[in-house]
């Protein structure tokens, strides 16, 4: 058995840097989403995390997400899927997810709208690599307003916002210019009102970069190891 981490204890911990981090920066906690990231545990601490009030589950991987949604009993969960995608999976997701936070390329968005009905679209943050590094999935910064505009073809997504992944640092105030970035070009994409892209919302900050990301406008927050650990890990 794997030494049990307390959700609840690290969720009211990370409840504390959320006010803080929104004091600092005059907004509301309410305003800020925890998507609690469970792709490193098992089905038992999915539960514990939805005892704790966490509705938003993220996954990384459809086959293994699909297992544990059907082993998955409550019936409030939101499942997000963060990974990238590829287009022959993407009928998996647009059936058992309500969100994506990696739509990253057109044949994606297509594989995904031809899957769902236009009554229930499928939430979607467009993925933006800021930092340019190699590694890292999304479009480059400049080419987002172009791609977007291009989503209007597909009526069953509903492109609620941006996405982000900073590079991971030592100090978290060095990609405060990462999560800068995103929000301005969410503003301006937002005032653009397009009707299928009403662009609000920043997934944007992970377990040892939130708090700045929140200061910097992060709506929904991607949270694994500091609230669920790590399983897989001995
Ligand atoms: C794993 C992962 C996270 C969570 O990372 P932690 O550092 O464990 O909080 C967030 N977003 C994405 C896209 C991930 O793959």
């Amino acid at each position: 058995m794997y030494p049990s981490v307390n959700v609840e204890e690290n969720f009211m911990d990370i409840r504390h840097s959320i006010m803080t981090a929104c004091e600092k920066s005059g907004r509301a906690a309410s305003s800020v989403r925890v998507v609690a990231v469970t792709k490193n545990v098992g089905v038992p601490t999915i539960h514990r995390v939805l005892a704790a009030g966490i509705y938003d589950i993220g996954e990384n991987r459809v086959d293994t997400a699909l297992e544990k949604m059907s082993a998955v009993t409550h019936n409030k969960a939101v499942w997000h899927f963060i990974g990238s995608l590829q287009s022959k999976k993407a009928k998996h997701v647009a059936s058992a997810f309500t969100y994506i936070h990696s739509l990253d390329r057109l044949r994606l968005a297509q594989a995904l709208d031809k899957r769902l009905d236009q009554h229930c679209p499928l939430k979607c943050f467009v993925q933006v690599n800021v930092s340019g590094e190699k590694t890292k999935a999304g479009l480059r910064p400049h080419e987002v307003k172009d791609f977007i505009a291009a989503l209007a073809d597909f009526p069953s997504l509903q492109i609620v916002g941006l996405m982000t992944m900073a590079p991971f640092v030592r100090n978290a105030e060095e990609v405060r210019p990462v999560f800068r970035a995103l929000r301005l070009l969410r503003d301006d994409i937002q005032s653009l009102q397009l009707s299928h892209a009403p662009c609000k919302a920043l997934s944007m900050g992970m377990s040892n970069d939130y708090q700045v990301a929140i200061e910097e406008g992060a709506t929904f927050i991607r949270l694994g190891t500091s609230l669920v650990g790590n399983e897989t890990l001995r």
